[in-house]
């Protein structure tokens, strides 16, 4: 369904957004991937999609802190394939921390991150959309986009943050043919969650399946993780027309946690 189009994910060097950005790549968007981490293990990931899924694939190292590193993402994706059609903006880090002890500049990491990259993505994605009529703009929010955790300050502002500017852009866009939505995950199975677990057992004196039931999935009612490929799944049917007239929408995906 997306054969001819261009989707740029930012942070899909791992979890969530490289999911996106292989369900994209399946159903035949080229890929511009984004995000830290070993290179040798970018490139791995970067040349898996393009043999899987028989796409182009390129990588951008845009540092999702820095304005003017965004605003060349969409334009090494436009430039490299002539348009950026769907954007992901997914790129998120988190920070624990009473709210006395939060330092200024981990805040102001989390919310460069998390918020304002995705603002200064769609404000360089939007002209390029707008001229060819078609859009799909997609925020990887979180359960936090609703509810919050103590220690999360910063995470639950930008996430909240997210909400509001999913549907700020929705209604300006409305008549563009672009829709702007965001997917709020609960607790989704990563690398980054299970690695937490020997340590949270260790730490805890618990059992692996308490850490997971008790700790890890305490607010989750199904006490099951979200799969990575679950959260793509959501993405890219909103890149298809049944999702057309989805927009401004913040669709949970969270195993019960913000019905309770
Ligand atoms: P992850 O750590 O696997 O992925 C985060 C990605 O962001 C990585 O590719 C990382 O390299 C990238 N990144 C971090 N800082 C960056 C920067 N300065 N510039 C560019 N890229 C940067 O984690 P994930 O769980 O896949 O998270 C993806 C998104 O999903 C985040 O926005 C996160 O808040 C959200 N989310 C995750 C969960 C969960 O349980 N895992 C739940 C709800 C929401």
């Amino acid at each position: 369904i997306l054969n001819g189009k261009t989707a740029v994910v930012t942070g899909s060097t791992s979890g969530i957004g490289l999911a996106c950005a292989r369900a994209f790549a399946g159903a035949g968007a080229n890929v511009v991937i984004n995000g830290m981490g070993v290179p040798a293990d970018i490139e791995t990931a970067r040349a898996a999609i393009k043999r899987d899924f028989a796409v182009e694939a390129i990588y951008s190292p845009a540092d999702m802190t820095k304005p003017s590193e965004i605003a060349a993402l969409i334009a090494l994706g436009e430039a490299s394939f002539g348009s950026v059609d769907i954007l992901v903006n997914n790129a998120g880090i988190q920070h624990v921390s009473p709210i006395e002890d939060f330092t200024a500049e981990k805040w102001d990491a989390v919310i460069a991150i998390n918020l304002s990259a995705a603002f200064h993505a769609i404000r360089a994605v939007v002209p390029g959309m707008k001229k060819r009529g078609w859009g799909r703009i997609i925020n990887t929010a979180s359960a936090h986009s609703m509810v919050a955790s103590p220690f999360k300050s910063a995470y639950v502002a930008a996430k909240h943050g997210i909400a509001g500017l999913t549907k700020t852009v929705a209604l300006e866009l409305a008549r563009s043919k672009i829709t702007c939505n965001c997917i709020s995950p609960g607790y989704v199975w990563t690398p980054l969650v299970e690695k937490q677990i020997p340590n949270t057992m260790a730490a805890r004196r618990m059992r692996r399946d308490e850490v997971i039931n008790d700790v890890l999935l305490a607010a989750q009612p199904t006490k099951e993780f979200v799969t990575v490929e679950q959260v793509a799944s959501l993405a890219l049917f909103l890149c298809s027309d049944d999702a057309a007239q989805m927009t401004g929408a913040n669709l949970s995906m969270d195993g019960g946690w913000t019905a309770a």
